[in-house]
């Protein structure tokens, strides 16, 4: 019987924002395949000394294919390390198909995506009550087109909370969608180059109209997150619409309500 392959996601960036499930994993892993600079540490850091650690950045599908195939068989824990989550732009299903036609079994282990760890960097929020319940995790078209209907100025439309991957050297496409959806050029923006890297985080703050000169000046080339969001400087904001699970006007199903609502319905 072969081994099994684990997609697992090392989060992205910072060794500590693996999850355990993804660590243990590791530390019994056999032979590991590893996506490019961002995981190294991950690999390296609990894997044990006798393990094959394979970097995967100068191979193609089909070698990464016979390198997981090849370990497999002489190995009973595979591991395929990608940043972050290994379902967001990871070539999950390309890389899974081969490995289902050869009958090896393989699962995935979810991880810490990076739009997830580039708010935490800046100490914001995805959502907020009555401002915007909704994410949307995309990227612009560079080499790989964007379906019908998910062109970035369709989805701005919506004024949610925007998480734009693989971007940054595509900036003022960013910006041309954004104002032709309405967005205003005051409307603040954030960029994150290596968020949660130990000692090489950047977060870069500006508004629609003065991003990109912002991130020039930052020289923030690759490797980072772009976030528009209704959200973004809330936590100075004067006034702030409570969220309904700790204000003492509401009850569920752990906690009685404490006060009365003021104008009940
Ligand atoms: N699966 C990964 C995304 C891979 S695509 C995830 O879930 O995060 C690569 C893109 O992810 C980069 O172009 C960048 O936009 C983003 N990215 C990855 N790591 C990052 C980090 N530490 N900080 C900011 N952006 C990052």
């Amino acid at each position: 019987m072969p081994g099994k392959i684990w997609f697992v996601g090392a989060g992205p960036g910072d060794p500590d924002l693996i999850t355990v499930k993804g660590r243990k994993l590791l530390e019994a892993a056999g032979a590991v395949l590893f996506t490019g600079s961002l995981v190294d540490q991950a690999a390296n850091l609990y894997t044990p000394p006798d393990c094959e650690i394979r970097d995967s950045k100068d191979m193609t599908l089909e070698e990464m294919t016979d390198w997981l195939l090849d370990a497999a068989h002489r190995h009973a824990t595979v591991v395929r390390l990608q940043t972050g989550d290994p379902g967001l732009y990871g070539a999950l299903i390309e890389m899974t198909r081969p490995l289902t036609a050869a009958g090896v079994d393989w699962a995935v282990v979810p991880g810490v995506s990076s739009a997830m760890a580039s708010m935490a960097a800046a100490r914001e929020t995805l959502t907020l009550p009555e401002v915007t319940q909704t994410v949307i995790l995309t990227r612009v078209a560079g080499r790989t087109p964007m379906p019908p209907g998910e062109e970035l100025e369709a989805l701005a439309a919506h004024k949610t909370t925007l998480c734009i991957y693989l971007s940054i050297t595509l900036l003022h496409k960013v910006q041309e969608a954004l104002l032709a959806a309405g967005w205003p050029g005051t409307a603040p923006m954030l960029v994150v180059q290596k968020a949660s890297w130990p000692g090489e985080e950047k977060v870069v703050r500006g508004t629609l109209a003065d991003i990109k000169q912002k991130c020039q000046a930052g020289k923030i080339g690759s490797q980072a997150m772009i976030v528009a969001s209704p959200t973004l400087g809330a936590a100075d904001w004067p006034d702030l619409v409570r969220s309904k699970l700790y204000d003492p006007v509401f009850g569920h199903r752990f906690r009685k309500a404490i006060l009365a609502p003021e104008n009940p319905a």
